[in-house]
C-alpha cells in the first residue's frame, strides 16, 4: 500500500506484487499531467515530429486549463484518444482551427500522432456561440473565424453549453481532429480515389461517388449525395481552401503570424445569399450535420462525430437560417428515425470496436490516462447509446 500512495506517477517501478486498488481521483490527476506534458506551444517551423521545438513555459490558464476541462468532459472513446496522443501543438500554423497528423518516427518507427490547434483561439478567449457563428458564416463568406457578422441574411447559431467560452470551442475542435484519427485508424476511408463509395461504406453515406462528372463530362467535386443539398454544389471549398492555403504561406514566409480568425481570407469565392438560404431550409430533413460536413466524406465523418459528442457538454446547437429556419442539430442527431441515423449506427460500430482495442491495449500494457478514460467507459453511454443490440 505504501508505494501505491508514494509512486502513482511512476506506476510501473513499484515492484511486483498483489495489485492494490489506486483511487480514481489520483488516478484523474495523474492523467491530466501526462496530458499536459503533451503540450506544446511550437517555437519556429512545425513538422508534426519528435525534433519539433517548444517554448519553454506553458501559460496555465490560456492552453492548460482549457485542455483539462475537454479531458474532464469528454466521453470515453474521446478521452482514449487524446491518451493515445504525442502531442498536442498550440501555435499558429494552422489556415484554419485545428489538424491531426500521424507520421512514422524515424528513429523509433513508432507512429508520432498529434493534435494541432490554432493558437489564436485560446489566446483571444472568443465565446463558443461566436465562434460557431463565425465558422458557419466563414464556409459561405470567407471572413474571420472568431468574429461573426451581424448581417441578417447569413446563418448565426445558438449554443447552450456548459462550456461556453473557448473550452467549448477546444471541445469541438478536438473532437473533430480525435473523428480523423479513428477513421484513420479503422481505415474507414482506405480506398481508391475514383472508385465510388459501395453500400456499406461510410462514404456511400454522404456520397453515391466521391466525384460527380456532369452532362459536359465537367467533374465536380464533393457531390453530397442528397439532392436537397444541391445548393452546396455552387461553394467552392476546394478553392476557398488553397485561398486561405495561400495566405498562411504567404505570412509565414514573410515571417509574420497568420490567425484566420482575426482576419477575412482573401480571394475567397463567396456563395450566393439564396444558396445559403436554400441550403439551411433543407438541412434539417438531410443527413448533414453542418455545411463543412458536405464538403467531403471524411469531414462529414468528422462533423458527425462532434455533433454525436457535443451532448457531453451542451444541450443545444441550433442553426437558425436568415428566414428563421432552425435547425436543431442535437436533437437530429439522437433521433432514431432522423435521416442522420444510419451514420450514428455506422459511427458508433467504429467508436466500439476502437474502445474493445483500447481495453485490450490496456491489459497488455497499462497506463493510468488510459485507465482513466477506460473507466470512463464502463460508467458511461456517451456517444455510444445504441450498443446493446451489437
Ligand atoms: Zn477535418
Amino acid at each position: 500500500m505504501k508505494c501505491v500512495l508514494t509512486c502513482l506517477g511512476a506506476l510501473l517501478a513499484c515492484t511486483p506484487g498483489p495489485p492494490s486498488p489506486i483511487r480514481p481521483a489520483d488516478q484523474l490527476i495523474d492523467a491530466l499531467n501526462t496530458l499536459e506534458r503533451k503540450v506544446c506551444l511550437t517555437v519556429g517551423v512545425r513538422a508534426n515530429a519528435p525534433g519539433d521545438q517548444c517554448e519553454a513555459q506553458v501559460d496555465r490558464t490560456a492552453y492548460l486549463e482549457p485542455l483539462r476541462e475537454v479531458f474532464l468532459a469528454a466521453p470515453p472513446i474521446f478521452k482514449a484518444y487524446l491518451c493515445s496522443m504525442d502531442r498536442i501543438y498550440f501555435d499558429y500554423h494552422s489556415a484554419w482551427n485545428a489538424n491531426f497528423s500521424v507520421l512514422p518516427d524515424s528513429q523509433s518507427g513508432k507512429q508520432f500522432r498529434s493534435i494541432g490547434v490554432r493558437r489564436g483561439l485560446l489566446e483571444s478567449r472568443v465565446r463558443y456561440a461566436d465562434w460557431a457563428t463565425a465558422w458557419t458564416q466563414h464556409w459561405w463568406t470567407g471572413g474571420p473565424i472568431d468574429h461573426p457578422s451581424t448581417d441578417l441574411d447569413l446563418p448565426h447559431v445558438e449554443v447552450e453549453s456548459r462550456l461556453p467560452g473557448e473550452s467549448g470551442i477546444l471541445f469541438h475542435l478536438m473532437a473533430h481532429e480525435v473523428a480523423h484519427a479513428l477513421a484513420f485508424d479503422y481505415g474507414v476511408f482506405d480506398r481508391p480515389s475514383a472508385k465510388p463509395f459501395e453500400p456499406g461504406e461510410f462514404g456511400y453515406l454522404s456520397w453515391l461517388a466521391p466525384q460527380w462528372p456532369d452532362s459536359s463530362q465537367v467533374v465536380h467535386p464533393a457531390v453530397a449525395r442528397e439532392p436537397a443539398l444541391e445548393a452546396v454544389r455552387r461553394l467552392d471549398f476546394n478553392g476557398n481552401l488553397d485561398a486561405r492555403l495561400t495566405m498562411l504561406e504567404a505570412a509565414e514566409k514573410q515571417g509574420r503570424r497568420f490567425d484566420p480568425g482575426a482576419v477575412p481570407v482573401q480571394g475567397w469565392t463567396p456563395a450566393s445569399r439564396d444558396g445559403i438560404a436554400t441550403f439551411l431550409d433543407r438541412l434539417d430533413r438531410s443527413s448533414f450535420t453542418t455545411v463543412f460536413s458536405t464538403w467531403h466524406p471524411e469531414d462529414d465523418w468528422t462533423e458527425s462525430f462532434v455533433m454525436m459528442t457535443l451532448p457531453a457538454i451542451a444541450e443545444r446547437f441550433d442553426i437558425i437560417g436568415p428566414q428563421g429556419t432552425r435547425v436543431r442539430v442535437l436533437q437530429k442527431v439522437s433521433d432514431d428515425t432522423s435521416p442522420f441515423a444510419p451514420k450514428r449506427r455506422f459511427i458508433t460500430r467504429t467508436i466500439d470496436r476502437a474502445l474493445a482495442d483500447f481495453r485490450a491495449r490496456q491489459a497488455a500494457s497499462p497506463n493510468t490516462c488510459l485507465a482513466v478514460a477506460l473507466a470512463a467507459a464502463n460508467r458511461s453511454i456517451v456517444v455510444s447509446p445504441s450498443t446493446s443490440g451489437s
